[in-house]
Parts: C-alpha cells; sequence; structure tokens
C-alpha cells in the first residue's frame, strides 16, 4: 500500500501509533428512493445521488485516539 495517491506527512499517529486517520464531512441533500407498486420491492440506488459533501473538519484527526494531526483543504492536500 505504498502508492498513496496522497502525501501525508507521517504515516502513523505519533500519539497511539495508530495509521488511519478520519477527516469529518458536512454532508447536506436529500435522497430518492423507489418504491414498485405492485411488490413493494425497494430500489435505492439513486439514494446517495443528491448529496453534497464538505470537509469541514480541516484537520485530519487520528481514527484511533482522535487527536489532531495536520491540516488538509477539502482535496485532501496538506496545509502547512
Ligand atoms: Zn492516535
Amino acid at each position: 500500500m505504498q502508492n498513496n495517491k496522497y502525501s501525508f506527512p507521517i504515516n502513523q499517529c505519533p500519539h497511539c501509533g495508530g495509521g488511519t486517520i478520519k477527516i469529518r464531512q458536512h454532508i447536506h441533500g436529500y435522497g430518492e428512493y423507489l418504491v414498485d407498486l405492485e411488490n413493494g420491492e425497494i430500489e435505492s440506488s439513486s439514494l446517495h445521488d443528491y448529496l453534497y459533501y464538505k470537509n469541514t473538519g480541516k484537520y485530519a484527526l487520528c481514527a484511533d485516539c482522535g487527536k489532531r494531526l495536520f491540516k488538509v483543504d477539502d482535496e485532501l492536500n496538506v496545509i502547512q
């Protein structure tokens, strides 16, 4: 797993050694699902089509211990 698309200043959390970060997203929008009137089958494949994601966290947090690690912008570029 060395072919990361993004480059981060660390490869593990300096606090707990965790290898996963989380970045909080603000999500808004709506979803629609379809219900077949005859058999009651629910078609939900477009349920997430109208959701908009905005990175509002600005900080990459350790997924394990929750500590702030570094700042990122909306495209996951590290802000120095
Ligand atoms: Zn940690």
